[in-house]
């Protein structure tokens, strides 16, 4: 077993310790929210029981991307339920929970953590135990906020990963990823370069850009998260996103690996002789 070292703790408001660029937990900073008071997956499911969700089978960012599609009602209330071990965790990522349900922001207190004056994203993570994000980094910087259950997040500093010789060429539009996972990648390496931090409800943690980061589910739960930067860097970078994603749409980009659209192979094949 490589050694990850307990992230450190901080005590700082993250408005503060976020100007340093060292991933940082802080500990029940978002404990009083309603929202981690009071969110439930039969509670969230209520709001739109039909709502058609897209969802991702296992580990899209080592493997090949495949979708699934059920409704939020039913995905959440699978969720409640006990998972086969040998099931493939299918995890609702990147949801916009807050755009499908703007008023679940009066549970939210995220002024209290974002530095003034930045732009911000937020989308959630919602997935049963054993969910996972492969290993890769951001080109933002990241506050994420556990709403409910626990996550686990292993953390390998810049430039480990190219080190390694571990960069992986599939096209992300955001992130940029790794061919190994983050103990693979730990093993035989410097100890002083891998962390690792169990989030639990309320606890709220910063990931730096370009700070390595593999997650993983230890109970089912939900992670409110969110991309922040001063306006001149984000918009700098989301207009370097725009240009290559037009790249990707067009085919001349990372085609048939990718993390948006599903592996040409992992599709439904046409029976043969159907038209
Ligand atoms: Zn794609």
């Amino acid at each position: 077993m490589p050694m990850f070292r307990p992230l450190p703790a901080s005590e700082e408001a993250p408005a503060t310790r976020v100007r340093t660029s060292t991933p940082t937990v802080f500990r029940a900073a978002a404990a009083t929210w309603p929202a981690v008071r009071e969110w439930s997956f039969p509670y969230l499911a209520s709001l739109a029981p039909g709502l058609p969700v897209q969802l991702v089978a296992g580990n899209r960012e080592t493997e090949r991307t495949r979708f699934t599609t059920s409704t939020l009602g039913s995905y959440l209330g699978s969720l409640t339920r006990e998972a086969h071990p040998d099931e493939v965790p299918a995890y609702l990522k990147e949801f916009d929970l807050l755009k499908e349900f703007p008023q679940l922001r009066a549970d939210l207190r995220s002024r209290e953590l974002f530095p003034s004056g930045t732009i911000r994203s937020s989308a959630t993570w919602i997935g049963p135990s054993r969910a996972r994000t492969g290993l890769h980094c951001d080109l933002l910087d990241n506050l994420a906020v556990q709403i409910m259950g626990t996550k686990r997040f292993y953390l390998a500093r810049p430039g480990t990963v190219k080190q390694a010789g571990k960069e992986s060429r599939k096209y992300d539009a955001w992130a940029r990823l790794s061919l190994i996972g983050a103990e693979e990648l730990a093993a035989g390496q410097d100890d002083g370069d891998f962390f690792v931090a169990d989030l639990e409800p309320g606890d709220v943690l910063y990931v730096p850009a370009y700070w390595w980061h593999e997650v993983v589910n230890l109970t089912p739960g939900v992670l409110l998260s969110g991309f922040f930067g001063p306006r001149t860097r984000v918009l700098s970078r989301w207009a370097w996103v725009q240009a290559r994603e037009s790249l990707h749409r067009a085919g001349l980009l990372g085609r048939g690996d990718c993390t948006c659209h599903g592996h040409p192979d992992s599709r439904t094949r046409r029976a043969p002789g159907s038209a």
